[in-house]
This record gives C-alpha cells, structure tokens and sequence, in this order.
C-alpha cells in the first residue's frame, strides 16, 4: 500500500514501529521530489483500507488515520461460538419473517409456514452484549482540566463492564476495541452485527466549557435520527455496502419493494428503540443511586452509534470530565466499578424482565413456571399450531400473550394460555 504525502518529511524512527502480529510486514518510505514523502506499507494479507482525517490537536497540526480492514476476519479477539451464530442467525431469520409477514398485511401467512415446525433443544443460549468504549486511538475524545483523556477512562469502564458480564451466567459480553485504537463510528454497529449482539452499549463522559456541570446522562437514539437512518438504509447506494455488509444478511432487504422495505424498517427499528429507551430507564435509575444524573429522562439524540435498525443500543455519558472533581472521579478505579456494575445491572434487570427465548435466562425463569392451570410447558414434537388448536386458541393469541416474536418452540419453554 502507498501513501503519497505533500509537503512533508519523516520525523520518527520507522524501526522503532511495534508491527507484531498486525497485516503490516514492513513500513518503507522515499523523498518524492516535489518535497513530499512517499510511505509504503508491505501489507501480508489482503486489507481493505479506508482513510480520512482528523482536526489538528495540540501534539499534531495534521492527522490522516489509514484504518486497515481484513475482508472475513472479525476484529474482535474472542468471536462468538459457531453454534451459538447459528442458532442466533435461525432466531433472526424466524423474527425477519414474522416482521415481514405483519408488513405485507397477512401474519397469518409466516402462521402457517413456521408454526408447524417441531420445538427444538432449548440451546439456553447467552445473551450478548456489545460494550464499546467510546473514541480511541488518534481521537482521544474530551480532554478534562487535569488532562484526563476520555478514551482511557471509558476504557477503564468498559473492561469493568465485559468483566461483570462475562462474570454472570447467560451473559457474554465483548468489546468493540480492547485498547488504545481507533475505530470508525460505523465499524462499532458493524461489529455489533457481526456478533449478533442482543445489545449495545457506548460508554463515554461527557465534557462542556463550564466546570460547574456534572452527573451522568443515558442516550437513545431520537425519532429524527431513527427515520433518516431508515432512509439512508433504503438509499440504494447504501444498501450495497450496509445491507450485504450486514454480512450475514440479517437485514438483507434486496428482494424486497421499496414500500415493504419501508415499512419493514419502521417496524424493526420502533422496537429496537422502545427497546432502547426501556433499557435505557433501567441503566437511569441504576446509575442514580450511585452519582448524580445530569438528566432525569433517559435523552434521545441521533448519534451514529445508536443506530443499528435491530439492536437497542445505549449510548452512557458517565460523569463530566470537564467537571474537575467529577473528572477525579472518573479516574478512580473504584468510581469507575460503581459506574460499570450500575450499566451492568440496569441492562441484567431489562434482561431479567424480557429474555430472548432461546437464552439461558428465560429458561432459567421457566423453571418455576408451568404448573398454573393458565400454563403450558412444551415438549419434544409440540409444534406451534398444535399447542394453540389444542387449548382452542388462535396461534395469533398465543404469541401475543407470550410476546413470541418467532414462531420457533424450545423444549422446556413454558407458554401462558391466553
Ligand atoms: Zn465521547
């Protein structure tokens, strides 16, 4: 890869470079003779690589970011399980076509296909949480009275955070950088998609002129923000790089016309941001018990990070670094825990309330259900239709009464009879 600068001269000591284990074998570089400096980069496999630049700060008047992208490998250090992808890529599929149905009008129709289909293992499968600490790299975020950088602290919080996860049964938590890197606004969702994350949380603090505020605040992505994103999602330019590079597929609405893919959208992200502002109100009144809240509702904004059409994504102002004892604070390694098991625990008591069906905290809650006379637990070779027929009920009433966004059974699920 070459890299033509103007006007420019190397200034460090290109040796010293720490190339291990990245797709860099060797960092090369030649006067060119108009005064500029040509790099090359001898890359050892094939990278993708994608540039743009940041405002000067006070150590450099210029700054270009060349991000090195591997086609098929995840940038993630611990991917998910290739059994637990699968059985999330069939939990996905089985909502898309529920959603699909309701959009064209006839949800009787996805009924008829899927509800015959025999309950399957209960895969008691872990819910997983997507924890990105925000900035990073190059972009050091704000910068507090005291020079504490916002990328190191919600770093801090964030390794704290993954650790509770992991730490808690049904849970799996990974992180969308691991250390001091930059990575892009867009790649974080993308990661989050590639590892099929039930949830998404951005940890950052937040930063004023004024010393005076502080507190923490909780963001959802606003109604304003929700539907330009669906328009840029049905924006065919984007659709090629977004909706294929949904590199699954999940959301892959290339058959579809434009109207249904529309309304398809709307639907999926209303949850997701109901969702959202549900989880959101958790994590709220969490993080109030243990710091002041700069604002009492959880706020709604379009930042870029929240705006996966299918995945309810918070974004976390931890405290004002901009606030010199707020920013002490945020410097503790104490502080940050409380500020990390408070998101850590609002996100478990919304899990807690509404698991996915497949995880291992729905069956865990259907252990002590199932003997009520307005009760059923499904067994091996129950299908959806026969479950309803046999309690006389429509299958439309019975998911319903569940919330059953799919129409796959687990064995051992217990079912209420509306
Ligand atoms: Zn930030």
């Amino acid at each position: 890869m070459v890299i033509d600068l103007d006007s420019t001269q190397l200034d460090v000591d290109i040796d010293k470079l720490d190339l291990d284990a990245s797709a860099i074998d060797k960092v090369r570089t030649g006067v060119r003779e108009s005064g500029g400096l040509r790099v090359v980069l001898d890359v050892n496999r094939a990278v993708v690589p994608k540039s743009f630049t940041l405002p000067p700060n006070k150590q450099y008047s210029d700054r270009l970011v060349v991000d090195l992208d591997y086609p098929g490998a995840s940038a993630v250090a611990d991917p998910i399980d290739p059994i637990e992808a699968m059985i999330r890529d069939q939990e996905i599929a089985a909502q898309r076509a529920q959603k699909e149905a309701v959009a064209e009008g006839d949800p009787e129709q996805a009924d008829a296909v899927a509800a015959t289909v025999e309950a399957q293992p209960h895969p008691k499968r872990d819910i997983i949480i997507a924890v990105d600490p925000g900035h990073g790299g190059e972009d050091p975020g704000a910068i507090g009275p005291n020079g504490t950088r916002e990328k190191d602290v919600v770093l801090g919080i964030a390794r704290k955070l993954k650790q509770r996860f992991d730490q808690t049964p049904g849970f799996k938590a990974f992180m969308t950088r691991d250390s001091d890197y930059y990575v892009g606004l867009r790649q974080r969702t993308l990661l989050a998609r590639q590892q099929k994350a039930d949830f998404f949380v951005s940890i950052h603090a937040d930063a004023v002129r004024s010393r005076q505020p502080s507190g923490s605040s909780v963001y959802a992505l606003s109604q304003g923000g929700a539907t330009s994103e669906t328009a840029r999602w049905l924006a065919a330019s984007e659709n090629q790089s977004d909706l294929i590079g949904g590199v699954d597929g999940n959301l892959s609405l290339d058959d579809k016309d434009e109207v249904l893919r529309g309304v398809l959208l709307d639907l999926t992200m209303t949850a997701t941001m109901n969702d959202s502002l549900a989880t959101g109100g958790q994590v709220l009144d969490k993080l109030g018990r243990i710091n002041k809240l700069h604002k009492s509702k959880v706020e709604q904004a379009g930042f870029v990070v929240l705006k996966s059409p299918d995945i309810p994504s918070l974004l976390v102002e931890t405290g004002f670094i901009s606030n010199p004892k707020e920013e002490a604070a945020l410097r503790s390694s104490k502080h940050q825990a409380e500020l990390a098991q408070a998101i850590y625990a609002g996100i478990v008591a919304h899990f807690r309330q509404h698991p996915p069906p497949a995880s291992l905290l729905a069956w865990q809650r259907d252990q002590g259900r199932g003997s009520a006379s307005n009760e059923y637990r499904v067994r091996a070779g129950d299908t959806l239709s026969q479950v309803a027929a046999g309690h006389g009920i429509s299958m439309r009433a019975l998911k319903q009464a569940n919330g059953l966004d799919s129409d796959i059974l687990r064995v051992g699920q217990v079912l209420t009879i509306p």
